[in-house]
């Protein structure tokens, strides 16, 4: 197919579809790539955050839903991404600010070399679920994602490390050797589409666990697939959504506001661009706050207009100028 075809897009319709991807595969010419991929959605009607390196790709857009079939039609056509699975969500806008494609040494920063060729086995959706209902005391289940993430949605019973970035996970494995013996314990673990278990799951098996299991496509996969049985709350995820069901099934709400007790899953970015936190808060404590996570900065720096009408979208960043009009004042 020519990279230069164009979507059919149809002026009536606002349907959009959010699309998670990755893969670990060789990547001749990762830079050649990049500009395939610029050129494929010049003018067309695509938000994303893409990063291609060497060692594969990993990617996150949105898409007109006419023009999904198309997209995918094409990916799959450049050799190295043929067999990419991609998972769709549906939306009623774009999820992301900007069409964004790059190139990248690596595709998950790391201060290790990680060995991909030992990496956990993959479980479908459905065989999760099973291992799930039939786990004993010898499985531990870990969520590897940030605790931000876990707050406000995990599987029953998951361990929550706690983790900022991956260069703490070797730690956690070192704690956990010290209280169970890596040969007769099973491994489950998660994260949001799938590529973090990629790598934590290799470094599990480094450091000595025998039997390491990763859910293939992460959670999205598993909501679209099982729907939300064993998950507790919603899933965030990294675009402008933040806080998504994870299936068409209802599911409660286990996080609370940051100022009172209600419960919500809202998330907001400080309004105070030198903290930008993130955290959850009700609409009644956001709009008396004014967007901030705390009287300090609210009082404090650079403050952005709160404006309740655009809310919960996160804060875009600045332009210089921008930026420069706010230290003024
Ligand atoms: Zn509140
Ligand atoms: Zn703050």
């Amino acid at each position: 197919m020519e990279d230069s075809e164009n979507f059919p897009i149809t002026s009536d319709s606002k349907m959009y579809r959010v699309l998670a991807f990755y893969a670990f595969v060789e990547v001749e010419s990762p830079k050649e790539i990049v500009r395939r991929f610029l050129a494929f959605f010049k003018q067309k009607d695509v938000k994303s955050r893409i990063y291609i390196s060497e060692e594969g790709i990993n990617g996150q857009m949105s898409i007109h839903k006419d023009a999904l079939g198309l997209f995918t039609q094409w990916i799959k056509s450049i050799p190295c991404f043929s067999k990419i699975d991609i998972k769709a969500h549906d939306y009623h806008t774009h999820a992301f600010a900007k069409c964004s494609v790059k190139y990248r040494d690596q595709l998950v920063a790391l201060d290790r070399k990680v060995n991909l060729s030992q990496m956990g086995e993959h479980l479908s959706p459905a065989k999760w679920q099973k291992m799930l209902e039939e786990k004993d005391e010898s499985t531990i289940l870990i969520d590897v994602r940030n605790s931000y993430e876990s707050k406000v949605g995990h599987f029953k019973g998951a361990l929550q490390p706690d983790l900022e970035t991956f260069r703490e996970f070797p730690s956690y494995i070192q704690e956990l050797k010290a209280k169970l013996d890596p040969k007769k314990t099973k491994v489950m673990m998660y994260c949001t589409g799938g590529i973090r278990c990629e790598l934590y799951s290799s470094l599990m098996k480094e450091e000595g666990f025998n039997e390491v299991y990763q859910l293939d496509g992460g959670v999205i996969k598993y909501g679209l697939e099982q729907g939300n049985k064993h998950w507790e709350g919603n899933l965030f995820v990294f675009d402008d959504r933040l806080v998504v069901p994870i299936s068409s099934e209802e599911n409660e709400i286990i996080s609370s506001c940051h100022f009172c007790d209600q419960k919500t899953d809202v998330y907001y970015n400080c309004a105070n661009m030198d903290c930008n936190d993130l955290f959850v808060a009700c609409k009644s404590c956001i709009e008396r706050e004014e967007g901030c996570c705390s009287k300090a900065c609210f009082e404090k720096g650079r403050r952005r207009e709160f404006d309740s009408s655009k809310m919960p979208t996160p804060y875009r960043k600045l332009s210089q100028e921008e930026k420069k009009a706010l230290t003024k004042t």
